[in-house]
C-alpha cells in the first residue's frame, strides 16, 4: 500500500488514542490490516512480489511514485497536525504505522538480499491479487480521506 495512507491511519490513531505505546503498536499492527485490504501495490516490493529484483530494477517511475507518495503522506500529516496540541502522539503514530515498511528503504541501500525472513513474514500479510487502477487506488484513498477526516473532527 501506499505510504501515504499508512501515515495518515497512524496519525488518526494518535489522535485519538492518549498512550504513546498504544499509539505505536496500535499503528504499527494498522500497517499490517491496510497491506491486507486489496489495493493496488505500487512499488517494486509490491509489483514484483516475491521475484528477485535489484537496485537496477527500480526505475524512475518507481522513484517517482515513492518520493510523490512520501512527500503527499507527510505534507498531509504536517497540515493535519498545525495547531493540534496532539501533534506529537499524530507524528508518533504516523511514524509507527510506517514503519513496518522499513525494509524497502534498507534493501535499496544494503541490496534486496538483506532482511529476507521479514521481508518473507511481512509480505504474508499483502493482498496480493492484481487489481485495476481505480479500486486499487479507491480503498487507498478512502483509508486516507477517512483518517483525516478522524484527526480533523
Ligand atoms: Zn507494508
Amino acid at each position: 500500500m501506499l505510504t501515504t495512507p499508512h501515515l495518515l491511519v497512524g496519525a488518526a490513531i494518535g489522535s485519538q488514542v492518549g498512550n504513546p505505546i498504544l499509539v505505536a503498536t496500535t499503528a504499527a499492527a494498522s500497517h499490517f490490516v491496510l497491506d491486507s485490504l486489496p489495493h493496488l501495490g505500487f512499488i517494486v516490493g509490491e509489483r514484483r512480489l516475491g521475484a528477485q529484483w535489484d537496485f537496477e530494477d527500480l526505475d524512475r517511475r518507481d522513484l517517482t511514485i515513492v518520493a510523490a507518495d512520501v512527500l503527499i503522506g507527510l505534507g498531509l500529516v504536517t497540515l493535519i497536525t498545525a495547531g493540534n496540541p496532539r501533534a506529537e502522539l499524530i507524528w508518533l503514530g504516523a511514524f509507527c504505522a510506517f514503519l513496518p515498511d522499513f525494509h524497502h528503504t534498507f534493501q535499496i541501500l544494503f541490496g534486496p538480499q538483506k532482511l529476507k525472513k521479514y521481508t518473507k513474514l511481512h509480505l504474508k500479510f499483502h493482498y496480493k491479487k492484481p487489481m485495476r487502477v481505480l479500486p486499487g487506488l479507491a480503498t487507498q484513498v478512502t483509508a486516507a480521506i477517512a483518517a483525516v477526516l478522524v484527526v480533523l473532527r
